[in-house]
C-alpha cells in the first residue's frame, strides 16, 4: 500500500484516474519513478498553459530568489508586484481598451469569485447574484452556491443561497436569455434582481459548452438594461485557452469584473486576480483579505509570461493551427466512431469530445494512460474527453497525443463490439 493510500484523504481525485508517482515534468510532458513518460493533456486542469517548468519563466524565478526578492509579504508593495501590473496593464489591458483595477484575492480561483460576488453585492446593495446551468465558479461556500454540479454542492453540508439559475445557451433547448428578460421585467416572476450575473464564456468543468459572441453581446446589453452587474469568470477559458488571452474577446463586451486565476502565475504558481472597473472599487481596507494576497514568485513568472507571449500574436496564431490540427482528427473520430461518439465541444484549445456516456469517456481516459498521455473528462456524466494541452504543444506533439486518443477509442470500439456481440 503507498503512503497515500494510506495516509492522504480520499477527497483526491486526479491522483486515482492517474495511479502512478510523477518524479519529473516538462513541456507537455510528465514522467514517473517507473521511467515512464506522458504526454500532458490535463495540464493542471489548465493552470500550465505554458508548459511544465517553461525555462525562461524557470530562469526568471530563480533570478529573482537568488537575488532575495521578497518571497512573502502580505499585500505589501513590491517590485515584484509593480512590475506585474505594469506589464499587464501595458500588454493586456490598454491594447484591449480595458480600464480595470487589480485586486489580488488569496490564490484559489473559489476566493477571487468570493470577492468578485461580495463587491458586486456591496456595490449593488443587492443579494441575489445569477449563475447558470453547468457553470463552475469554485468550491468554497459562496462560489459554490453558483456552481451547478450536484456532487460539488452535495458536499456543503448547509443549504446554498444567494444564487438563482438560468439555462446557458444550448441548456435544453431553451432559450436562456428570453427567459431572464422576462423573468426580470416581470414582477411577479419571482427572481429577485440580481446585483450581478456570472458567466463563462467556454464552461470548462461544464463540459465544455461554448456560448457565442452574440450570445455574449445580449447578455450583456440585457445587464447594462437592468443595471446588473456582469461578472466574466475567466479562470479556465482566459490566458490565451481560447486562442485570445480573455475569452470574452471574440464578443466585444466589457464586463464589469472579471476573474483570473489558473494560468495567470505562468509558471503553476498560485495567484488569482479580480479585474474591476475602477468606479466599483468600494472596498473598504481589508474588508476582503487574506495572508497570501499576491504571490510575488507568480507575479515574477507572470510578467515574464506576458512578456514571452502576449507582446505579438504568434501564441495566438499558434493556438489556432493547432486548435485547427485537433478539430481536423477529432471530425474524424467523430464519423468513424458513432457508437462511442455524439459531438464535438469547446473552441480553441479547449475542445473535447462528447461520448455516448460517462463509462466511455472514462474508459478511454483509462487506455490513454496506459498508453503514456494524461486526458481527463469534464461534463455533468464525466462524458466528454476534454483536450487541455499546453498551448506551447508543437504540431509533432499534438499529433503524438492524438494518436494515443485514436488508439484508445480503439480499443475501447473493440472491446464495446465484442461486448454487445456476446449479449445478441
Ligand atoms: C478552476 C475554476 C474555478 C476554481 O478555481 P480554484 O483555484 O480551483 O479554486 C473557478 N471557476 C472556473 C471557471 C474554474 O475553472
Amino acid at each position: 500500500m503507498t503512503i497515500f493510500k494510506a495516509k492522504e484523504s480520499n477527497v483526491q481525485t486526479y491522483a486515482n484516474s492517474f495511479p502512478t508517482r510523477f518524479t519529473k515534468a516538462q513541456g507537455c510532458w510528465l514522467f514517473d519513478d517507473q521511467g515512464k513518460r506522458y504526454i500532458d493533456f490535463l495540464a493542471g486542469a489548465g493552470a500550465l498553459n505554458y508548459g511544465h517548468n517553461h525555462p525562461e519563466l524557470k530562469k526568471a524565478l530563480i533570478d529573482y530568489i537568488t537575488a532575495d526578492g521578497v518571497t512573502h509579504g502580505l499585500d505589501m508593495h513590491t517590485d515584484a508586484k509593480a512590475n506585474f501590473i505594469a506589464r499587464f496593464d501595458e500588454i493586456i489591458l490598454r491594447p484591449r481598451h480595458l480600464d480595470y483595477r487589480f485586486q489580488f484575492t488569496g490564490p484559489t480561483g473559489t476566493n477571487a469569485v468570493e470577492a468578485a460576488l461580495k463587491l458586486a453585492r456591496k456595490v449593488t446593495g443587492r443579494a441575489n447574484i445569477v449563475a447558470f446551468t453547468n457553470g463552475f465558479h469554485g468550491v468554497s461556500y459562496g462560489a459554490l452556491a453558483a456552481t451547478g454540479n450536484q456532487h460539488h454542492r452535495g458536499g456543503a453540508g448547509v443549504p446554498l443561497s444567494g444564487v438563482s439559475r438560468i439555462p446557458y445557451q444550448g441548456y435544453a433547448g431553451i432559450d436562456g436569455l428570453s427567459l431572464f428578460e422576462t423573468q426580470l421585467s416581470d414582477r411577479s416572476s419571482g427572481l429577485d434582481k440580481p446585483a450581478a450575473v456570472i458567466v463563462e464564456c467556454v464552461q470548462g468543468e461544464g463540459g465544455l459548452n461554448v456560448a457565442t459572441p452574440e450570445w455574449l453581446k445580449r447578455l450583456e446589453q440585457i445587464c447594462r438594461q437592468h443595471n446588473i452587474l456582469l461578472i466574466v469568470d475567466d479562470i479556465q477559458a482566459g490566458c490565451g485557452r481560447t486562442g485570445t488571452f480573455f475569452s470574452f474577446e471574440p464578443s466585444g463586451i466589457k464586463p464589469d469584473l472579471v476573474v483570473l486565476s489558473k494560468s495567470i502565475g505562468g509558471y503553476g504558481l498560485p495567484m488569482s486576480i479580480v479585474l474591476l472597473k475602477p468606479e466599483l472599487d468600494q472596498w473598504a481596507p481589508g474588508e476582503h483579505n487574506g495572508t497570501f494576497r499576491g504571490n510575488n514568485h507568480a507575479f515574477v513568472t507572470a510578467a515574464k509570461a506576458l512578456d514571452l507571449f502576449w507582446q505579438t500574436n504568434e501564441l495566438s496564431q499558434h493556438i489556432d493551427a493547432r486548435a485547427k490540427q485537433l478539430n481536423q482528427h477529432l471530425q474524424k473520430q467523430l464519423k468513424l466512431h458513432p457508437e462511442l461518439f455524439v459531438n464535438l465541444k469547446g473552441r480553441g484549445l479547449m475542445q473535447g469530445i462528447a461520448c455516448q456516456n460517462g463509462d466511455i469517456a472514462s474508459a478511454i481516459s483509462q487506455a490513454c494512460f496506459e498508453r503514456g498521455m494524461i486526458i481527463e473528462t469534464a461534463g455533468p456524466e464525466g462524458q466528454v474527453v476534454k483536450f487541455f494541452c499546453p498551448l506551447t504543444i508543437s504540431e509533432a506533439e499534438m499529433e503524438q497525443g492524438i494518436h494515443h486518443f485514436i488508439e484508445a477509442a480503439a480499443k475501447v470500439a473493440k472491446a464495446q463490439n465484442s461486448h454487445s456481440r456476446k449479449a445478441s
